[in-house]
């Protein structure tokens, strides 16, 4: 049987031969290749700073750090996306504040977060979800009115755009993700952007054990980690983002494929873009009607179909029910959708008959 996963990264031979290289150097940490990554990423996305990190938890962690965010602090923030997103404040004692998402994009739904303002509200968190941008304008504005930080977490949609404009490089701090699955990986990874040189600092030395920025590698001037991005990941960050434009490309084709297939079986939904955004898909999400999603999935797993339910929602987590006492009915849009959201197979190399076959399972499991 014909087994397709879920997803891939998409590896050539330039991407191996320049971590070889780094390899050969002996330099594998803290070398030439991370100062390389981080320059031609930050020109990529258009800002004046980018810091490497161990991966895109680690980089919101020290979001959070450097816009000073403490316990008893608020955030609010949307329960539709991956936990490290309201991880990431719970690491220092901050409260997720989760509001409810709109139906077009499942992002953060900006008319219910001027409401969820209190005293302690420090910030908005909103996520990118699944490779489009969330409504920002709106939530500029709020940030603008009530002095919020802006952190965002565009860990799944690097190279997506909002009114012609990257995401995640107008926020305070932007942060992005580069685990096999994402748009371009490093293996494990992530990327802190900002404009500000001060908050760029301050990542700097806190992803290396709080060093000061001299030559005193012995000096620990603030509580620091270890979420330094080793030099051969970033040699691989060189390779992929060089790709990383056709790549996007790719995708967009197999999504395109996958739409005109899928659009018109009844009982399906196909994702759909908002208003001046431009998609760059991390994962091919349909919504799948009459409560058939899980039955659909299983069914699809013995077909040796890989598919996923992105995403459960964050806030019925057991961890997250016994910290904050959340319940079913708390956020019912967030609840429909992650019942009837499944990602399918999506990477670049499924060709066109890939497409047409899972489709074609797709519509025999749910007529029969
Ligand atoms: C992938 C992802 C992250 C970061 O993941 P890491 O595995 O830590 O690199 C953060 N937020 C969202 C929404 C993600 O999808």
């Amino acid at each position: 049987m014909k087994k397709i996963q879920i997803a891939k990264p998409y590896i050539l031979d330039e991407d191996i031969k320049n971590v070889v290289e780094v390899l050969k150097s002996g330099q594998l940490a803290l070398g030439p290749k991370l100062k390389e990554f981080e320059d031609k990423f930050a020109k990529y996305v258009g800002v004046k700073y980018a810091c490497a990190v161990s991966s895109g938890t680690a980089a919101l962690h020290l979001g959070v750090r450097a816009l000073g965010l403490k316990a008893g602090d608020e955030v609010i923030t949307t329960p539709f996306s991956f936990v490290s997103s309201a991880n990431c404040l719970i690491y220092e004692d901050v409260k997720p504040i989760f509001v409810d998402i709109e139906e077009v994009t499942f992002n953060i739904d900006p008319k219910l977060v001027e409401k969820a303002i209190t005293k302690r509200t420090k910030a908005i968190l909103p996520v990118h979800i699944f490779g489009q941008s969330a409504e920002m304008d709106p939530i500029f504005k709020i940030a603008k009115k009530y002095k919020l930080k802006i952190l965002e977490d565009a860990c799944e949609s690097l190279g997506a755009k909002y009114e012609g404009k990257m995401v995640g490089i107008t926020g305070d701090i932007g942060t992005f993700a580069f685990y096999p699955n994402k748009q371009m990986t490093t293996g494990e990874g992530g990327m802190i952007v900002t404009n500000s040189k001060k908050l760029y600092e301050l990542c700097d030395s806190m992803r290396n054990q709080g060093r000061a920025n001299t030559k005193d590698w012995l000096l620990h001037e603030r509580l620091g980690y270890n979420y330094r991005m080793d030099d051969m990941s970033a040699a691989l960050g060189i390779t992929q983002l060089k790709k990383l434009n056709w790549m996007i490309e790719q995708k967009r084709k197999i999504a395109s494929w996958y739409d005109k297939e899928l659009k018109n079986i009844p009982g399906i939904e196909v994702p759909r873009i908002g208003l001046n955004r431009t998609h760059s898909y991390f994962v091919y999400v349909i919504r799948v009607k009459q409560g058939k999603r899980n039955l659909l999935m299983n069914k699809l797993t013995k077909k040796g179909i890989q598919t996923k339910p992105y995403l459960p929602a964050i806030h019925l987590q057991p961890f997250m029910k016994e910290l904050f006492g959340f319940k079913r009915g708390d956020y019912p849009i967030t609840e429909r959708i992650s019942e009837e959201t499944l990602a399918l197979p999506l990477y670049i190399g499924l060709k066109k008959k890939d497409i047409e076959f899972i489709v074609k399972e797709i519509k025999y499991e749910l007529d029969s």
